[in-house]
């Protein structure tokens, strides 16, 4: 379904190309490579790549990685995948702000020079108690009017190194009595005397973002920096920025809304404690959402295309049902992936007039909906595993499965009788026992009879017994998600772990990322991280079901 409306961005990139503020377009997605990025994360990646897409302009990949305390290498790689998986193709448009370290010094050195910055000798605590709050005016510094060359040689100082982290800051100078705290005489630059993971030790100053960011837009020639809505206040600070600095042609700032799903947990605080207490077993935990945890869980780009065009750009804060994420990777996968048997709860059946130590290879359509797909050849023979609830001893009205004396079909072979059982001593079904009818061969053309329930099966002989996981969401949000004492509140069910699964042996060759439908039990991928060869492990991403519409 074509979307024809425009979302209020791309009315706002209509208007600047038709009033000639920008002859082009050009966005990027400038993640801070301090963390794996999340759902959240590929809303906007998607939304900046896109724009550029519809626009014919350029997608830059930029790492906002002027801030060396928590930045690491191993988070531009997992990102630089996770853009690349999402397909936001960023080609040889990758960037990295700290490669512009040099223009930003020049930046700061031009403010100074046209009386626009001065170096500030006041603590961090001292700042902000001068900065006053929304009810208050702020104070000006006792140094704001140092000359201009004197803030020329303070500020070299500090680029050489001559004093410790936190003794002396750059402030741009604009308004104390601006009723925008942002305004208040903003730091820009502090010392911080720390190894940077690409400059190395170049550099012992470094910019603050709300400085920063504006001149890495700046200098990439963006016309469109998209941001989430915590940065409208800061974006008359983000104007005055580019304007000092005299950059021509500059960017504008975008605000639009994060997005927050239900039942989910994305916070770094929470994750790293998740992972530290062994609750999930990485930061790619199938029950996560960050990007490679759903592409674990078996999620694929596309799915996640359709969820963020049907979530939609809006400008105001709200949270999103988890099931629609659900729905769309049911959607995407329902068409493209073979239906497999597969037992999860298995008991034996045993067919007790099918001759014994025979097998014959049966031929089980793919996809009912999709002929495409084909079909496949499948082992049946005298014992089978079906799933313990396809079995009753005493059955309720409506049931139609297996109970004694009653007739189903097993899927795309035979018809069978249920003849008895038998159990442990603890009351349990250890077999049930049924006679088939050769006549009703799946595919024979049989219609003197028919049957109501059909189940599905995999013959014992040839199964390749298999563990396989279910997930719940590993919080509630109609429980709360949190306890009384800030701790989460998890769902002690959130990870189902079944060893004693049993699937045909087609899947035995899954390798990691291969997705199937498992009849009537919902889709399941091959584990990235725990399947070995011949011995996949199968992840549930999402039962066949929901109550969810949309
Ligand atoms: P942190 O500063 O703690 O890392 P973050 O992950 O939000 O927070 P970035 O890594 O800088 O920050 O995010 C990169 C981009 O992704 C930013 O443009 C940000 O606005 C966007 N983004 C982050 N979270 C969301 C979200 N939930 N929905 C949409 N966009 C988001
Ligand atoms: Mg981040
Ligand atoms: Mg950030």
């Amino acid at each position: 379904k074509e979307v024809v409306s425009k979302n209020f961005i791309e009315q706002e990139i209509d208007k600047d190309l038709a009033e000639g503020v920008y002859n082009h377009v050009q966005t990027r997605f400038p993640p801070e490579p301090n963390g794996y990025l999340h759902i959240g994360h590929a809303k906007s990646i998607l939304l900046n790549y896109g724009l550029a897409q519809k626009y014919g302009g350029k997608f830059n990949l930029r790492f906002d990685d002027t801030n060396p305390t928590k930045e690491k290498t191993e988070f531009v790689e997992s990102i630089m995948a996770d853009v690349k998986w999402l397909g936001a193709d960023f080609e040889d448009r990758l960037f990295f702000a700290s490669n512009y370290f040099q223009q930003m010094y020049e930046c700061a050195v031009l403010l100074i020079k046209k009386g626009k910055a001065f170096v500030c000798d006041l603590t961090a605590d001292q700042i902000r108690e001068y900065r006053g709050d929304f009810t208050t005016p702020g104070k000006e510094s006792p140094y704001r009017n140092r000359s201009i060359e004197e803030n020329l040689k303070l500020f070299e100082e500090m680029k050489e190194g001559k004093y410790q982290d936190g003794e002396k800051v750059l402030r741009a100078k604009i308004d104390m009595a601006s009723p925008n705290i942002n305004m208040r005489d903003p730091v820009i630059y502090r010392v911080a005397h720390m190894t940077h993971h690409n400059t190395g030790d170049a550099w012992c100053i470094y910019p603050m973002y709300d400085f920063a960011h504006p001149i890495e837009d700046a200098i990439e020639h963006i016309t469109h920096s998209i941001c989430t809505l915590e940065f409208e206040d800061h974006r008359p600070l983000y104007d005055w920025v580019v304007r000092e600095c005299e950059f021509e042609n500059p960017p504008r700032q975008i605000e639009f809304a994060k997005l927050y799903l239900t039942n989910v947990i994305t916070g770094k605080r929470y994750i790293k404690k998740l992972v530290e207490d062994g609750i999930v077993d990485g930061w790619d935990d199938p029950r996560l959402v960050s990007i490679a945890a759903l592409r674990r869980r078996g999620y694929t780009p596309e799915a996640i295309r359709k969820f963020v065009d049907l979530v939609g750009v809006s400008k105001a804060n709200s949270s999103v049902d988890y099931a629609m994420l659900e729905y769309c990777i049911r959607e995407d996968l329902k068409l493209k992936k073979a239906r497999m048997m597969a037992i999860l709860d298995p008991v034996k059946l045993v067919i007790d007039n099918y001759p014994e130590g025979q097998t014959e290879m049966l031929e089980v359509p793919n996809n009912l909906e999709n002929p495409e797909l084909g079909s496949r050849m499948v082992p049946f023979g005298r014992e089978l595993y079906i799933e313990r609830e396809d079995f009753m001893e005493e059955p309720p009205r409506k049931y139609f499965r297996l109970f004694p004396g009653n007739e189903v079909r097993l899927m795309s072979a035979y018809f069978v009788t249920c003849t008895g059982f038998e159990k442990d001593e603890n009351g349990n079904v250890t077999v049930v026992h049924a006679t088939y009818d050769p006549a009703t061969k799946s595919g024979s053309g049989f219609c003197e009879r028919k049957v109501k329930g059909t189940i599905h099966w995999v013959a014992a002989e040839t199964a390749k017994q298999v563990e396989v996981r279910l997930y719940e969401n590993i919080v509630d949000e109609e429980k709360g998600k949190l306890n009384e004492d800030g701790s989460l509140n998890l769902n002690p069910n959130s990870l189902t772990i079944l060893k004693n699964c049993y699937v045909e042996p087609a899947l035995a060759e899954a390798k990691a990322y291969d997705s199937f439908q498992f009849v009537r039990n919902g889709f399941f991928c091959a584990d990235c991280k725990d399947s070995k060869p011949g011995e996949p492990v199968f992840n549930r991403i999402v039962s066949l079901k929901s109550s969810f519409k949309i």
